[in-house]
């Protein structure tokens, strides 16, 4: 048997709603605020299309304030392994995706694609690599096991750069021997269609 929803009645539109759509408020015996999260969303609209310059005066003096701790927030995410993996990810959409980037050559105009719909999709396969494997990403950098392959399962491993170096393709005087046919396919879907994507 199922338990019937709890409802509150919101104090300025007076309408009984499920408790889910009230935000808490510790200062209340019940845990939720008065007004509905409708309500709230209305008042606080209201309140900062009248007080426009003040809103803005405070958010800049709270932005100046946090800037250090979001620096250092950002600095110690980068840090963790997810933290590090999603800085590999955005290097790989770039170079992939963004002609203006000056790996472009090497990656996207060469039909290099990354086959991860989202990063999430792409942080869920490396654990499941690190897994099986031991190893911390964070000393190491991504490569393809197939130079011609693309970022996808499969086709990536995490090597140091020393290896990273020695897979690449070889330099400029020996290119002729290199398959031209690959240097077709620019991508140039913009940065922001994939990202658009994650969950
Ligand atoms: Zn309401």
């Amino acid at each position: 048997m199922s338990e019937p929803i709890k409802t509150k009645t919101c104090f300025k539109c007076k309408q009984a709603k499920p408790t889910s759509e009230f935000y808490k408020c510790s200062n209340h015996t019940d845990g939720l605020g008065s007004n509905c999260k409708e309500c709230d969303k209305q008042i606080a609209n209201n309140y900062r299309r009248i007080h426009h310059t003040e809103c803005l005066k405070t958010e800049n003096q709270y932005n100046q304030t946090h800037r250090l701790y979001r620096q250092e927030y950002a600095s110690q995410y980068r840090k963790t392994i997810q933290g590090h993996l999603r800085s590999i990810w955005y290097q790989m959409l770039r170079r992939c995706r963004n002609p203006q980037h000056q790996r472009f050559k090497d990656y996207g105009a060469r039909g290099i694609h990354v086959n991860f719909a989202c990063f999430e999709d792409f942080y869920q396969y490396v654990k499941e690599l690190m897994r099986q494997q031991g190893f911390d990403p964070r000393t190491l950098t991504i490569d393809r096991i197939d130079n011609n392959g693309h970022y996808e399962p499969g086709n990536i491993q995490f090597v140091t750069m020393a290896e990273n170096c020695h897979n690449r393709r070889p330099r400029k005087k020996d290119q002729l021997s290199y398959p031209s046919t690959v240097i077709l396919n620019v991508v140039t879907e913009p940065l922001t269609d994939v990202v658009s994507h994650c969950k």
